[in-house]
Order: C-alpha cells, then sequence, then structure tokens
C-alpha cells in the first residue's frame, strides 16, 4: 500500500521522495512545518469535542450564546495545544503569544460558522441536546482513515463532511497557496482521496484545499486526467521503492532552494556515502 502522502512529495521532487523514504535522510523540522502539526492538532480536537458540545445545548440559545459556547471551548484547545507544543514551537523560534495571535482570526471565523450552522439547523428542527446531535448535518470527522486494496492507496483524509447521501473532504495545509487555484501536489492527494472514498461506495459531491494562512478553501474539479495522473504516479513511487535507483535533481531551482534536505542533496560525497552504506545493507 502507498501513502497517498507519497504520491504529492513525489509530485514535488522524486529524488526528495527517495532521499527521505529509501535513504531514511530526516528532515529537520522548518516552523512551517511546526505551525502546520500544531494547527491540525487543533482542528483534530475542534472536531472531536463538537459532540460534547452540541449535547450540551439543551434549551434555544440566541447566536450569541452559541457563539460564545464556542469561543470557550476553542480557545481552551488553542492554548492547550499551543502549550502541548510548546517545545517544538520555542526549538523553531516561533513565540508562543504571536502563534496564539495568527491562530485566533481563524478559529473565531470557524466559531462563527459552527454557530451559524447550528442555529439554523435548531430553528428548523427544534431539537435539542443527544437528538441535536444524532441529526445534526453535515457532521465533520478529521484524520478520516481510508484504504483502497484495488488502488493500493492508504491515507488519512484531514476532514471530511458527512452527510445523509455524500461526503466532502477537505484537506487542510499550512504555508504559502497559490494566487489561484491549489498546488499540483495537493490536487493530486485529494483526487487520490475522491477515487478512494467512491471505491468505498461514497457518494462524493465536491472536495476542497482549504488554505488556513488565507483562510480560503478552494474547490477542485477531479477529471479523468488527474484521475490517470494519480495511478500512473502511484506506479512511479512503488518503482522508485522497489528500484532503489537515486533519482535526478528536479528541475525547479525555486523548489530545491525551498527543500529543507538542499544540503545533503547537494553535497556528492555525502550523497556517495550515503548510497554506499546503503548498497552494503
Ligand atoms: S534539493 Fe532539489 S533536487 Fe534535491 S531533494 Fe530537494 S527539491 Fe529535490
Amino acid at each position: 500500500m502507498i501513502p497517498v502522502t507519497m504520491i504529492s512529495e513525489y509530485e514535488f521532487c522524486s529524488r526528495k521522495l527517495f532521499l527521505e523514504k529509501v535513504l531514511k535522510l530526516v528532515v529537520p523540522p522548518k516552523d512551517v512545518m511546526v505551525k502546520g502539526s500544531v494547527r491540525h492538532e487543533v482542528y483534530d480536537l475542534i472536531n472531536k469535542k463538537e459532540k460534547n458540545l452540541i449535547v450540551s445545548i439543551t434549551k434555544r440559545l440566541s447566536y450569541t450564546q452559541i457563539l460564545e459556547l464556542y469561543k470557550n471551548v476553542y480557545a481552551d484547545i488553542v492554548r492547550n495545544t499551543i502549550s502541548n507544543n510548546k517545545k517544538a514551537l520555542i526549538e523553531v523560534n516561533i513565540s508562543l503569544i504571536d502563534f496564539f495571535k495568527q491562530m485566533w482570526p481563524l478559529i473565531i471565523r470557524e466559531c462563527k460558522s459552527r454557530a451559524e450552522n447550528l442555529l439554523s439547523f435548531i430553528a428548523k428542527n427544534e431539537i435539542y441536546g443527544r437528538e441535536l446531535w444524532d441529526k445534526l448535518t453535515p457532521k465533520i470527522e478529521s484524520e478520516f482513515k481510508i484504504e483502497s486494496e484495488e488502488l493500493k492507496l492508504t491515507g488519512v483524509i484531514d476532514k471530511v463532511e458527512i452527510y445523509p447521501d455524500s461526503v466532502i473532504p477537505f484537506e487542510i495545509k499550512t504555508g504559502k497557496a497559490p494566487d489561484i487555484g491549489v498546488w499540483s501536489g495537493h490536487k493530486l492527494q485529494l483526487a487520490a482521496y475522491v477515487m478512494m472514498l467512491e471505491e468505498a461506495e461514497k457518494n462524493v459531491d465536491t472536495c476542497f484545499v482549504t488554505y488556513l494562512d488565507i483562510n480560503e478553501s478552494r474547490e477542485i474539479a477531479i477529471n479523468p486526467f488527474l484521475r490517470e495522473k494519480v495511478l500512473k504516479i502511484r506506479d512511479e513511487v512503488i518503482k522508485i521503492l522497489e528500484e532503489k535507483e537515486l533519482p535526478d535533481f528536479c528541475d525547479n531551482k525555486n523548489k530545491c532552494n525551498a527543500c529543507s534536505l538542499k544540503e545533503q542533496c547537494y553535497n556528492q560525497t555525502f550523497m556517495k556515502k550515503k548510497i554506499l552504506e546503503f548498497n552494503q545493507k
């Protein structure tokens, strides 16, 4: 089984995939990676706490009261998650206070969107507590595990909105977003998830990449060309892992400049030594 993340990693640079997955070079953590992982943890906890929060609503509340409820729960989640990851954040020179300030506006938007959805659902259905939770749509699941023997792929989808007859997958990304659309690796990753969900007989309405830094969810159309490309890259990844031949440098210097393995990758002596050690194993 090939993890779907390897498809986007291959799309970025096949040589980097080889260095990480075959030669097992360790990628030094970068601030964007640490921020991304803390944000993922926050959004995962937000989704997991949703049930308790909704079950606790036993009577009609105003929009402001619902919003306050969300804000209190989410503020605790953000504070605790930052505190639990304090060491990793400080190691890459991220100020805990600045990071909280960066995250908070995104969290407030999340609170508002959930409070609005909940308020309109209650207004239509007049139900509360456990019944409200049971009937509320969409339900949001994070870290949604999926695999397909048929496609030889496995993965964890960041967020899935679950409706009675369909699902909508989201990939949540930290870091620079392109001016328009989504980065090609992100597109391939979502296409692979859509193919796997369909394989599991789920009806996929559409799919999105959410770029947290600009707070935008961008929709992707999954066409046959993209589906073919996912399968082609999956086969190329399998080949790299099996044949273990060092791929050439990528042809985009901007990628190399942003790459956390650049120093090792361009150091011929180091690379020769690593390949030799690897072949002797
Ligand atoms: S430095 Fe460039 S060629 Fe080397 S692994 Fe990174 S992106 Fe690929």
